[in-house]
């Protein structure tokens, strides 16, 4: 006999399936949303309830949130209550004591909660209960006729509530109470792990973003990195600073002032900044306002954890949070700021001030640079100036030999300077008295008053611009000239500039060149060295051209003295000729006619006579060929000196048979023929002369070339000469030997001399006593 179906065990099979279908569901449940719909519609459709409900405590557990309900379920829960959890009911009962509760009809929940608004349209009537009631988001008019309140845990922690609601009376059987609990359970389970999921995506979405800017942030600083190697333009790179900072920090301004006037002015400034923020900034801050100078002056970085708008005369910045300023130095002085204000009142971190800090170190770098270009280029430009001064200066002495005047040496001075100047005039004071003369001007006063007071001569001691170089030896630059304290006021309106310079010759100052500018111009480092360059210069060609001068009157003097000496000695040899000639002719017929009548005495003394006259004759005929070698007009010619030679060496042969007088091959030089006959002749008539007792005397003439010209040789195999003696007898009347010895005059060597001089050569000679003497001499080639 078939056994009738259990209709329990029925209906608990089919609830398994479902359950089994929940659990499947639900694993694929990622989101709230979907779990809710899964465990409401289930738990509906498995118990034919006419709604469900899911409440969930907010995290401090005060208070309840419906946030999910099936359809219908606002019209019927009385249950499904939203809101705090002080208001007594089932849901905080089941809460509280972590147990489901099943109210099967209407009269066991009135039972239980007597005052709970559970009549249609009824209202609570204590106080509190109303202002639960006030706070339900969910209307009571339906009613809910049997209610299941589960309290939906996580291990011991409670996450809400569920509620199933019929609207009939409805006996919970265990397999519905148990698939009820395993529902609630599996419910709190989906729940939290959709919640961590969404947390999880939540964070990781965050995490993103936040290394998206970091990325963003270091590729910024990147860039600026390598901005800071190239750009010089401190601007530019201020700007990219600027943006650097607002990548790598949320919410703050920046800017970039820099000093000026005893005024902080921004130069360069974030695009947020507000437009009356901006003007205000750009306009300028007082150096002395106290986070700026405390931080121009510490040369040390400011965090200002807080800001002070009106204190530091900013007031349209009140609404920055705190500010940080960092000073910029070059050269050990503060230059700039770089300002950073955040948009928040906050504390600067340690990651903040470290952004902020490398970031001016970047910018600091390239002012340092550009100061350091800058310091360059100021240095090329004044090596520039010193070279065109120095060449115009070059030029100036060049001149030397026409234009000695000293005053005309001033006037080139003030020329130079005024060249290298804006518009002005120059003058040059020297004292006179009590009063400063002006020697030299190149350029107009512009007023006819102040021109009339300066030829005046201003007074010594109440002239500064004259009396402070005068005096202390230093130059006196005057940017801003002292009008008033040389001539009166008035008529120097027009004057801006001055500079005075002490010129010196011989250590000692002789003169003020005064430079005298229209406009306003600050002296530079470039104009000073210029200026100082164009007077030292001054003073050194004034030196030069007295010391030429000097050199020039001297050599007049001698050529003068030279001059007349040659025509003395000319005159004198030739005028004494005659008288000389007639003393030895009569003392030669004295000797002839009236000889015999003298005695012996007599005799030699009339011999003496003779002789004296004779050698006074080679004397005054040597000096006259002396002096005519300069006063003689003499004709320079290619000339063949070897044929000049040949005629000399046979005219000496004649009175030294003995002798040997030889050549070389010789060029031909240009030379006057007669001189060249002369210096030859004199050179190897020496040679023989000078000669050893017992050895055959022998010259030897010869010629090499030597550039452009040809050294001779004319040796000899005589006495030899002294090497002290080797100037000396080059001298006039200059001899060795007494004449007894060796005959001679003492002159002929001095002929020689003047005519190799003559013709631009030389003379000097080698000797070994004993062995022979050579003499050189150059003479120019003939090509
Ligand atoms: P002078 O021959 O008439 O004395 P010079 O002017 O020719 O005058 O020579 C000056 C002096 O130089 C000579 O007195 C002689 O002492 C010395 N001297 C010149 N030539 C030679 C020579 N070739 N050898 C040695 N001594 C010489």
């Amino acid at each position: 006999m078939p056994v009738p179906p259990d209709p329990d065990a029925s209906a608990s099979a089919h609830l398994s399936d479902r359950l089994q279908a929940v659990t499947e569901a639900l694993a694929a449940a990622s989101r709230q949303d979907d779990v809710l719909a899964v465990v409401l519609t289930s738990a509906r459709d498995a118990l034919g309830a006419t709604a469900g409900s899911v409440l969930l405590l907010d995290p401090p557990g005060q208070s309840l949130t419906l946030i999910s309900a099936q359809e219908r379920s606002r019209e019927l829960s009385r249950l499904g209550q939203a809101g705090p959890l002080d208001v007594h009911g089932p849901v905080r009962d089941a809460l509280e004591k972590r147990e489901a509760l099943f109210f099967e009809d209407q009269r066991s929940l009135g039972q239980r909660y007597p005052r709970w608004p559970h009549a249609q349209g009824s209202q609570p009537q204590e106080p509190h209960a109303q202002e639960a009631q006030s706070q339900l988001p969910i209307g009571v008019p339906g009613a809910a006729v049997a209610t299941a309140v589960l309290p939906m845990l996580l291990g011991d922690h409670p996450l809400g509530a569920l509620t199933v609601d019929f609207q009939e009376p409805h006996h919970f059987t265990d397999p519905e109470i148990r698939f009820l609990r395993s529902l609630t359970a599996q419910c709190a389970v989906a729940l939290d792990r959709a919640q961590l999921r969404q947390e999880l995506e939540a964070r990781v979405e965050a995490r993103t973003a936040e290394l998206e800017g970091e990325r963003a942030a270091l590729d910024a600083f990147v860039a600026y990195k390598e901005a800071v190697g190239a750009e010089s333009d401190v601007h530019v790179l201020a700007g990219q600073a600027i943006r650097v900072v607002q990548a790598g920090l949320q919410h703050v301004s920046a800017a970039y002032y820099e000093l000026e006037g005893g005024w902080w002015k921004a130069r360069v400034w974030s695009e947020d900044v507000a437009p009356d923020v901006a003007a205000e900034i750009q306009a300028g801050v007082p150096e002395d306002a106290p986070d700026f100078s405390s931080a121009a002056r510490s040369q040390t970085a400011v965090f200002a954890d807080g800001w002070n708008a009106d204190a530091n005369d900013l007031p349209s910045t009140g609404t920055y949070g705190a500010v940080a300023l960092l000073p910029l130095t070059v050269n050990g002085e503060t230059r700039s700021l770089f300002a950073v204000g955040t948009q928040d009142a906050r504390i600067w971190s340690d990651r903040e001030k470290a952004l902020v800090r490398a970031v001016t170190r970047g910018l600091g770098i390239t002012l340092e640079r550009t100061e350091i270009t800058r310091q360059l280029q100021a240095r090329n430009a004044e090596l520039d100036a010193r070279t065109q001064a120095l060449e115009a200066f070059a030029r100036l002495t060049q001149d030397l030999a026409t234009h000695g005047d000293p005053h005309e040496f001033v006037r080139r001075a003030q020329e130079v300077t005024l060249s290298l100047l804006p518009p002005g005039y120059a003058l040059y004071y020297e004292q006179d008295g009590a009063h400063w003369r002006n020697r030299v001007q190149v350029g107009s006063v512009g007023n006819d008053d102040l021109q009339a007071f300066i030829d005046a001569g201003p007074p010594v001691g109440h002239t500064p611009s004259v009396d402070v170089p005068w005096t202390t030896g230093q130059a006196y630059y005057q940017d801003d000239y002292a009008r008033g304290s040389d001539t009166p006021p008035e008529i120097v309106q027009h004057v801006n500039t001055v500079a005075s310079l002490p010129v010196f010759r011989h250590g000692a100052v002789v003169g003020v060149l005064i430079a005298v500018l229209f406009d306003g111009r600050q002296w530079t480092p470039t104009d000073r060295v210029t200026l100082d360059t164009v007077v030292r210069s001054l003073g050194l060609a004034l030196e030069r051209a007295e010391q030429a001068g000097e050199l020039r009157r001297r050599t007049e003097q001698l050529e003068r003295s030279n001059a007349e000496l040659e025509q003395f000695a000319y005159v004198a040899s030739h005028d004494l000729q005659a008288p000389i000639r007639a003393v030895t002719s009569f003392a030669g017929i004295m000797e002839r006619r009236y000889g015999s009548l003298l005695d012996e005495r007599g005799q030699l003394y009339l011999r003496q006579i003779v002789t004296s006259g004779e050698h006074m004759k080679q004397l005054v005929d040597d000096l006259l060929t002396f002096s005519r070698v300069h006063t003689e007009p003499h004709e320079v010619l290619p000339v063949d000196s070897a044929a000049v030679f040949d005629r000399v060496a046979q005219r000496l042969q004649v009175d030294a048979p003995d002798a040997q007088v030889t050549r070389a091959a010789l060029p031909t030089v240009r030379a006057d023929a007669l001189q060249l006959d002369q210096l030859l002749q004199n050179l190897i008539s020496n040679g023989l002369k000078y000669r050893r007792p017992d050895v055959t005397p022998h010259v030897r003439v010869s010629a090499e070339r030597d550039g452009p010209v040809w050294r001779f040789a004319v040796a000899d195999n005589g006495i030899g000469i002294e090497p002290q003696y080797f100037g000396r007898i080059f001298e006039i009347f200059q001899r060795l030997h007494v004449r007894e010895t060796y005959e001679g005059t003492g002159i002929g060597l001095a002929v020689c001399k003047k005519i190799v001089e003559q013709h631009g050569g030389q003379l000097w000679l080698d000797s070994t006593p004993g062995e022979g003497s050579t003499f050189y001499f150059t003479l120019p080639d003939a090509g």
